[in-house]
């Protein structure tokens, strides 16, 4: 039993990002990102704690629980890279590592922009950059929920939650302004460093 998963706290200041408000910050961070963080920990000890383990496709406890192990786990990382890779002032730095392969791979980056936003327009939940080892190529990946929609092996560089609890708060229905926000936020020596511990 692990069950000791802790929430990290926002790496700035709650009202230090520009188009995401502090309100928001402060649900989103402290109660959905948290709540997963709880939730994981909880599932891990009633795992741990279960008498009678039953297995069973069609309904279990145990089955139950793993199932929401891998949505609440999945969960806390994409946040915890979600937070991290914000807190930067966007400007994409053309002699980063991961910018020259962004270009290499997208053809420019206005290009994998455009794919980008694409894909988090399409999403139910996250649009991520991820990078792939089994081809060496960066790809855009649309995730309906935490845990749907992943990649085995793929690193995660760029997550963007577009969960109505992400925006509506600040833009309604206009997904397309919360996601250039975002990326207004983004610190792109951070997703750098992603980068080359994803490619080491
Ligand atoms: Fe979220």
């Amino acid at each position: 039993m692990k069950a000791n998963h802790e929430v990290k706290a926002l790496p700035y200041a709650y009202d230090s990002l520009k188009g995401i408000s502090k309100q928001v910050n402060e649900w989103h961070h402290d109660k959905h990102y948290a709540g997963y963080v709880a939730k994981r920990n909880e599932i891990e000890k009633k795992i741990a704690e279960l008498k009678e383990k039953a297995g069973n496709a069609n309904y279990s406890e145990f089955g139950e629980m793993k199932r929401r192990e891998s949505f609440n786990a999945s969960g806390q990382i994409l946040h915890e890279i979600y937070y991290d890779i914000m807190g930067g002032d966007g400007n994409i730095d053309e002699s980063l590592d991961v910018v020259k392969k962004i270009v290499a791979d997208f053809g420019s980056v206005d290009a994998w922009k455009e794919d980008f936003k694409l894909t988090a327009m399409s999403a139910l939940g996250w649009a991520i950059l991820c990078y792939d080892p089994t081809d060496g190529s960066l790809h855009n990946f649309l995730v309906d929920l935490h845990n749907n929609g992943a990649v085995w092996g793929s690193s995660p560089l760029v997550p963007v939650d577009v969960f109505e609890h992400a925006y509506y708060y600040d833009y309604g229905p206009d997904r397309g302004k919360y996601v250039d926000a975002f990326l207004g936020n983004l610190n792109w020596a951070k997703i750098n460093e992603l980068y080359k511990h994803a490619t080491r």
